[in-house]
């Protein structure tokens, strides 16, 4: 995961009055959320050119998907649940009273995210983990669970938010590109990241191998990159000139242009990466990119 600006897309002409007309007739009851799907579905290809065809929830590549809008806050009949321990499933609890959904949500610019089949909808893989959101919304504190528009902003969600400045920092991966929660168990920011990470299907392993490849092509550039800076303060009249050759190759690894990055994961390592102290061009490196 890593963060999407979504206040600038560049919506097709008419959109907004569409979207006001189809929340109206929804309100209503004229028609079912499914019978104006098309409304949303029209917003696919400038969701999509916001994060390069990248999925913005897991960051892999969408090639095809129907369902690729996936609205944050379901619009059907929201479940909740509580994380098992093993962090392998989730036990579904009720929510009192049933939630039919974030209906005035259905036609909301800012609900909607760019979406896998893996994140957006439940399946089990083969190696028996499962994931996918679904209509599961949970919150920190279901007893501020919102029914209508106006107590929206008391909610809390679970779940990890490409859209919010820093949600996506929240996550850990260990050598093997495999996400995992760094704060203390029970915490909200645990509660977060762990039920994130199954809900979304963080941690499948074609997911994991594309971080793992994706680092070990960038980081013999960093390697490269601090050994040219070091040469640079050692005054080699070279140096210079192959550090700032390594810096153009990194930052195409943060550019979320590159098909083959996944940038939270490049940005998680460098921002632990332990010689960032005596590398403060790491810092920069990182404040350039969005
Ligand atoms: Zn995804």
């Amino acid at each position: 995961m890593r963060y999407i600006d979504n206040t600038f897309l560049d919506i097709p002409d008419n959109w907004e009055e569409r979207a006001t007309e189809a929340s109206r007739k929804l309100l209503a009851e004229e028609r079912t959320a499914d019978q104006l799907s098309q409304v949303w579905r029209d917003l696919k290809t400038c969701l999509s050119n916001a994060s390069h065809r990248r999925c913005w929830y897991c960051e892999s590549t969408i090639n095809r998907s129907d369902n690729a809008v996936d609205h944050y806050r379901p619009k059907g009949t929201v479940k909740t649940g509580r994380l098992h321990e093993d962090g392998l499933r989730i036990d579904t609890t009720d929510i009192e009273p049933v939630h039919n959904g974030y209906i005035w949500k259905t036609f909301s610019l800012d609900n909607f995210r760019y979406s896998c089949d893996h994140c957006n909808e439940y399946r089990k893989d083969l190696e028996g983990t499962s994931g996918g959101k679904w209509n599961y919304f949970p919150l920190v504190r279901e007893e501020r669970r919102a029914y209508n528009a106006q107590n929206e902003r008391f909610e809390i969600p679970v779940l990890l938010d490409p859209c919010k400045a820093l949600d996506w920092q929240l996550i850990s991966y260990d050598s093997n590109g495999k996400p995992f929660s760094r704060f203390e168990k029970g915490a909200e920011e645990d509660i977060k990241v762990r039920f994130s990470i199954r809900l979304l299907h963080l941690d499948q392993r074609g997911l994991n191998e594309g971080r793992r490849s994706c680092w070990n092509l960038v980081n013999p550039t960093l390697r490269d990159a601090k050994h040219w800076f070091l040469e640079k303060l050692n005054e080699n009249p070279e140096a210079d000139h192959n550090f700032q050759n390594e810096l153009i190759k990194l930052k195409q690894w943060l550019n979320p242009k590159n098909p083959a990055s996944y940038i939270g994961f490049v940005r998680y390592k460098l921002r632990n990466d332990k010689d960032r102290d005596i590398h403060p061009w790491i810092d920069i490196l990182l404040g350039d990119i969005q």
